[in-house]
């Protein structure tokens, strides 16, 4: 096997270029398809101060080592999930990447901060986990990216989970859902930009960077995943992409080429309401208190629930 570039030997495979790359191409390779989503959708001006939402996992790690690589200011944003087992593990490696690069970190503890944890938050609610966790992390992503002053908020997602997104929204045709779902949202009443700068990689690749780059990450997957059901769309999706190399890419990209546009009158979330500030933490929110307030009030008052041990990922 052959790097396409240098014809040296080759350590990765990358099916859909239909090309191998030595360790170098590889990692240049990832430089590249970054630099590239950056331009094609807008999301970074060279001088913009960037915070990287960081969960101890390869994509938003190896995310964070690109960004830093191709010049932009960038420090980490950690919030700790109070998932026991997890969180903990978690944060190490977060802490670790940080010492070894002297980067950056802000970090917000739910459970030290905010009086409550993303067990706790989802039995109140009673629903899948990943929506209360969802909800609070994106609330203190843009409350950090707020008073810190950044530009933007740069996210872990890759193309295989935006693909698995959009998979699952066209099944159901969420309409508006789909009229949100792009790389780059334009900061808007308050909101901070929000970026994804790994679309253009799977996390194949993100994890093949972390260890070309020497970077450990956490593998084990939180253990409230369970019952999300974009871990069965990826795998869906997975099956698809043996078959037809470059099937993933061609959905996404042929989507946000083609078709995007057409759901975005469909409710893409700009303009039509009124913002106001949440009366608890003044927050942009269309009600009275925002729906973090709401939840954390909740959760406070609640019984806090215990979990057991993470999985392995597979
Ligand atoms: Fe949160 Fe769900 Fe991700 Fe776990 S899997 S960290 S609960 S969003
Ligand atoms: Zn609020």
């Amino acid at each position: 096997m052959k790097c396409r570039v240098c014809r040296g030997p080759a350590v990765i495979d990358i099916r859909r270029h239909n090309s191998n790359f030595c360790v170098d191409h590889f990692l240049k390779l990832c430089r590249d398809q970054v630099a590239k989503a950056i331009k094609q959708f807008s999301m970074l001006e060279p001088g913009d101060r960037v915070l990287v939402a960081v969960s101890g996992g390869k994509d938003s790690l190896a995310l964070w080592d690109l960004l830093v690589e191709l010049g932009y200011r960038a420090d980490g944003l950690y919030v700790g999930l109070g998932i026991d087992g997890y969180s903990d593990v978690s944060g190490e490696f977060v802490r670790r990447f940080v010492e070894e690069r002297g980067q950056t970190l802000v970090e917000v503890d739910l459970r030290a901060d905010e009086g409550f944890d993303v067990p706790t938050a989802a039995a109140v609610t009673r629903r899948v986990p990943c929506s209360a966790c969802g909800l609070s992390k994106r609330h203190l992503f843009d409350r950090a990216a707020r008073e810190g002053g950044y530009d933007a908020v740069a996210t872990g997602h890759n193309l295989d989970d935006e693909a698995a997104v959009l998979f699952g929204n066209l099944l159901k045709w969420q309409t508006d859902y789909l009229g949100r779902q792009r790389p780059m949202l334009p900061a808007r009443d308050g909101f901070p930009r929000k970026v994804k700068p790994l679309v253009r990689l799977t996390e194949r690749e993100t994890a093949a960077y972390c260890v070309l780059r020497g970077i450990d990450y956490q593998v084990e997957e939180c253990p409230m995943a369970a019952g999300n059901k974009h871990l069965g769309f990826k795998e869906t999706l997975n099956d698809l992409e043996v078959r037809s190399p470059g099937a993933k890419h061609d959905l996404y990209f042929g989507f946000l080429d083609r078709a995007v546009d057409r759901f975005t009158s469909a409710g893409d979330g700009s303009g039509d309401v009124e913002l106001g500030a949440c009366a608890e933490c003044g927050a942009p929110t269309t009600g009275e208190v925002c729906a973090f307030c709401r939840l954390a009030a909740r959760a406070r008052d609640a019984e806090p629930v215990a979990l057991g041990p993470p999985r392995r990922r597979r």
